[in-house]
C-alpha cells in the first residue's frame, strides 16, 4: 500500500503551491484535481502586486514563467461610484510602502494555474488530473487518505499521513470535516472575457451600481476579464438568466455605458456563488484547509490569489517540520491556525468592511467621493487591498474618518 506523505486536493493556486513548497522540502506529494488542465475559474484574473513575492519564494522559474505568459501590468485601481464619479489609486505611491513591483500582473487562470501546476510537477509533486475527492477516510480517528473517483469512474481508496484540502469555495475536504459555515452577503458572479472593449487602460477597474458590482481588466491579447457580481436574492427576484443578458446589465453602470459595443466574447459566461463561505477550523487531525478552502469572503478586493499563495507558503512552514517529527495531529498544526491570524486578521476586517460596503449605493458614493477628492488617502487603500501595505494603517480610526466625513 503507497502511503503518500501528502495528498493535497485541487490543484488551484493554493493547492499547486502548497505541493510545491512540500515538494521541495523532499515530501512525497500526491496533487489531484478533478478538472483536466488547463482548466478554468471564475476570476477576474489580478494578481494583488504583493503576489509577486510569493511567487519570487517560489522560485525564478515560477516568474519566469509568468513573465514569458506575456500577461498585463495594472499599476493600480479606478474605483468608479454609481453616479460615475471615479477615484484612482496606484500601487506606487508616497505613503512609505512599496509593492515589490509597481504593478500586479493579470492573466488568464487557464494559463497561470497551469504554471503553478506544472512547477509543482517539476518540483517532483506526481499529479493526477481528472480525479475527483469523494470522501474521507479515518485511521485511528485521524484524517488518514481520501476517495477518489476518476474519470473512468473507477473509485480509489489513496492513504497519506496529511490530507491537504485546497479544493476550494465548495471544498468537500471541509465539508466532510464538518466545518464549513456560509454568510452574507449571498452573491453570485458571472464571469467572461470580451474583446475590444473601449477605454481599456493600465488600472483595474472596481464600478460600484445601485445593485451589485462589476469588475473588469486587461489580462493581456487585447482581452479584458469582467466579472459581473450580483446579490443572489436580485438575481432570483429578477429570473433573468444573467448569462444571457451579461451586456444589458452591464450597460446599465454609468461607467460602463457604451463601452462593450462590439459585445464580443471570446469565452463563455462562467457563473459562481454564493460567495461568503468559511471554515470554522482550518486544521484537524491529519488535515489542513488552504486557500478558499479555508476562507473566502468577497471578491470585490481582488486579494483570493494572494491569500492562496500566502495561505500555502504559511502551511508549508508548520506542514514540513510536522512531517519531520511524527504523526501530523491537530496539535502539530496548531501554529498554521496562528500564523493564519496573524498574517491575515487586518486582511479579513478589511475585506469585510469593503465588501459589506458594496452593498450599500449611497455609502460607496460618499467614500468614493471622498477618494476622488483624497488621492492619498486612495493610494494608502489601493495599497492595502494590494496587500503590501498593512491593512491596519488603512484601519486606522483617522483614515476611517476621513473615508466618511
Ligand atoms: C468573481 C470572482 C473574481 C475574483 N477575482 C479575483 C482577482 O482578480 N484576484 C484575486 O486574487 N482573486 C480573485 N478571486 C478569488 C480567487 O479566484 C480565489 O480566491 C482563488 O482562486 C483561490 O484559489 P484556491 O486554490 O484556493 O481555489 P481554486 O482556484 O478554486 O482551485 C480549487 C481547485 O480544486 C479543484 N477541486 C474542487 N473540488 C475538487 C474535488 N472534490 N476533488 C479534486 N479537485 C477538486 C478545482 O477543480 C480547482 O482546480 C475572485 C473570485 C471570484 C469568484
Amino acid at each position: 500500500m503507497t502511503r503518500w506523505d501528502a495528498v493535497v486536493v485541487g490543484a488551484g493556486p493554493a493547492g499547486s503551491a502548497t505541493a510545491r513548497f512540500l515538494a521541495q522540502a523532499g515530501a512525497r506529494v500526491l496533487l489531484l484535481d478533478r478538472a483536466q488542465f488547463p482548466r478554468d475559474k471564475p476570476c477576474s484574473e489580478y494578481l494583488s502586486p504583493q503576489s509577486t513575492r510569493v511567487l519570487e519564494r517560489l522560485g525564478a522559474d515560477v516568474v519566469a514563467a509568468v513573465e514569458a505568459a506575456a500577461p498585463a501590468h495594472l499599476y493600480g485601481m479606478k474605483l468608479v461610484a454609481p453616479s460615475g464619479r471615479v477615484a484612482l489609486g496606484r500601487f506606487a505611491a508616497d505613503h512609505g510602502w512599496r509593492p515589490p513591483r509597481p504593478y500586479g500582473f493579470a492573466l488568464p487562470r487557464t494559463v497561470f494555474d497551469t504554471i503553478l501546476r506544472d512547477a509543482a510537477v517539476r518540483a517532483g509533486v506526481e499529479s493526477w488530473e481528472g480525479a475527483a475527492v469523494e470522501d474521507l477516510v479515518y485511521d485511528a480517528g485521524a484524517v488518514g487518505g481520501v476517495v477518489v473517483r476518476t474519470d473512468n469512474g473507477q473509485r480509489t481508496t489513496l492513504h497519506a499521513r496529511v490530507v491537504i484540502g485546497a479544493d476550494g469555495l465548495n471544498s468537500v475536504v471541509a465539508r466532510r470535516l464538518g466545518v464549513r459555515t456560509e454568510h452574507t452577503p449571498r452573491r453570485v458572479a458571472y464571469t467572461a472575457h470580451v474583446a475590444d472593449v473601449r477605454d481599456v487602460g493600465d488600472a483595474g477597474e472596481m464600478h460600484v451600481g445601485q445593485r451589485g458590482y462589476v469588475g473588469l481588466g486587461p489580462v493581456g491579447g487585447g482581452v479584458t476579464t469582467v466579472a459581473l457580481v450580483l446579490p443572489l436574492a436580485a438575481v432570483r427576484a429578477d429570473g433573468r438568466d444573467m448569462r444571457r443578458d451579461f451586456f444589458a446589465e452591464l450597460e446599465r453602470f454609468p461607467g460602463l455605458a457604451g463601452r462593450f459595443a462590439a459585445r464580443r466574447l471570446v469565452r463563455r459566461v462562467l457563473v459562481t456563488g454564493p460567495f461568503a463561505r468559511w471554515s470554522r477550523r482550518t486544521t484537524a487531525d491529519g488535515a489542513l484547509l488552504v486557500g478558499d478552502a479555508a476562507d473566502f469572503f468577497d471578491p470585490f478586493t481582488g486579494q483570493g490569489i494572494y491569500a492562496a499563495l500566502r495561505g500555502a507558503e504559511l502551511a508549508a512552514e508548520v506542514l514540513i517540520p510536522a512531517l519531520a517529527a511524527g504523526p501530523v495531529t491537530a496539535a502539530a498544526l496548531a501554529p498554521y491556525r496562528r500564523a493564519r491570524r496573524r498574517a491575515f486578521l487586518g486582511k479579513w476586517t478589511l475585506e469585510r468592511l469593503i465588501g459589506l460596503g458594496v452593498g450599500w449605493p449611497a455609502l460607496a458614493e460618499r467614500v468614493i467621493a471622498r477618494l476622488a477628492r483624497r488621492p492619498a488617502l486612495a493610494d494608502l487603500l489601493v495599497g492595502a487591498t494590494g496587500n503590501f501595505v498593512p491593512a491596519r494603517a488603512a484601519l486606522r480610526p483617522g483614515v476611517l474618518a476621513r473615508l466618511l466625513f
